[in-house]
């Protein structure tokens, strides 16, 4: 048995998003039904609805910064309760098996972990993401959204704040570091609060200085515009780690010369086209190019409760479910600040 929500789904690569209904599979002994209060919107939405990493079936609702008030629970669940706060991210399930989920690492889950929208779910069914009224997930996958973070604000933790703090995390950012990230949007943002709470000097490299007020407001020490050729010479030979999160393709040699000695630059932006590397770049003070990929379970229930404890949320603007398609306008127009989130009661 199903029961039929309300959802705003993507019909093709091209068209706008849709007001439309989904099935919701009834609740197994292990499964939390969810009533979903806010759905953030993340760039990855985007790529994903317009085909841009790769054909997808449709239609297809995205969203998967989900949080929502548990309204049901599963005989077996012991996790969650019935009005429980809870919080639903990038994934909603994996094999559990593999030595990276026993390691809590379920995103490199080598089966490959379930993503919340697009993936094939365990009753072949594809998911169904968090433009919705409502999600069942298995209570493994359901994070505890603590009470002192504002409802509204809390989505964005669940990929932007995760798929940040997961680097900085295990790249050691903190006091003595220098820590630069490169563009400042969703997770660009979430990256500067962060880095700035962990202790580490922080620098935002953006395309421009429009944003450069915001960007000390949250807690950088530095603010430098990368359409200057002038930051690059600057700059050179400086930061221990780079966050990358822009979603479009750059010269990463240029970036990867502003690391010095044993520095990292962490890919966490993921456009479609590759990024050619120099080889040569990375032999100057032997550095690192890596990616990093949100974060597991256990790391994100982590960052929720650092979070919570340093007064932490997103910048967000709420929005009602018939602006999505021009809020996707203004993400790719680098127009947000910092983070469109939907406010479910008006879908
Ligand atoms: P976003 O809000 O659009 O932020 C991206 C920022 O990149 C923009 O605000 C802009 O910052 C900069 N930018 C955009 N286009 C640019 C260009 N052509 N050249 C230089 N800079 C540009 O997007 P988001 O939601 O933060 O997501 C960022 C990327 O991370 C996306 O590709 C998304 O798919 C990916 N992502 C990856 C993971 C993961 O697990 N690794 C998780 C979530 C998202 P400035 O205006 O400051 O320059
Ligand atoms: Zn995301
Ligand atoms: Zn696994």
């Amino acid at each position: 048995m199903t029961t039929t929500i309300a959802a705003y789904a993507a019909t093709s690569a091209t068209a706008p998003l849709t007001k439309t209904t989904i099935e919701r599979r009834d609740v197994a002994e292990h499964d939390v039904l969810i009533e979903i209060k806010y759905s953030g919107i993340c760039h990855s939405d985007i790529h994903t609805v317009r085909g841009e990493w790769g054909s997808i079936a449709y239609p297809q609702v995205v969203g998967h910064e989900i949080v929502g008030e548990v309204t049901e629970v599963g005989s077996a669940v012991t996790r969650h309760k019935v009005g429980d706060r809870v919080g639903v991210g990038c994934m909603v399930n994996s094999c559990r098996e593999c030595e990276n989920c026993l390691a809590g690492e379920e995103q490199y889950c080598l089966a490959g972990n379930t993503g919340t929208y697009t993936a094939v779910d365990r009753d072949g069914t594809i998911t169904q993401g968090g433009y919705s009224t409502h999600i069942v997930v298995v209570e493994d996958f359901v994070l505890k959204v603590p009470e002192s973070i504002p409802y509204e604000k809390a989505a964005p933790l669940l990929c932007a704040g995760i798929t940040t703090y997961s680097p900085l995390a295990h790249w050691n950012a903190g006091p003595g570091k220098r820590v630069a990230v490169v563009g400042m949007g969703g997770l660009g943002h979430m990256a500067v609060k962060i880095a700035h709470a962990m202790g580490a000097e922080v620098t935002v490299l953006s395309q421009s200085l429009s944003k450069q007020e915001d960007g000390l407001r949250l807690g950088a020490d530095h603010y430098f515009a990368t359409s200057d050729p002038a930051t690059f010479t600057q700059l050179a030979n400086t930061f221990d780690l780079i966050i990358n999160s822009v979603s479009a393709q750059l010269d990463i040699n240029a970036y990867l010369k502003l690391l010095r000695l044993d520095g990292a630059l962490v890919n966490v932006g993921a456009p479609p086209e590759p990024l050619p590397i120099q080889v040569f770049t990375l032999f100057g003070n032997r550095r690192t190019f890596a990616g990093s990929s949100i974060g597991g379970i256990r790391e994100t229930q982590e960052m929720l409760d650092f979070c919570a404890e340093h007064g932490i949320a997103p910048e967000t603007e709420l929005i009602s479910a018939d602006y999505i398609n021009e809020a996707y306008e203004r993400v790719l127009a680098s127009d947000v600040r910092y983070r469109f989130v939907i406010d479910v009661a008006t879908l």
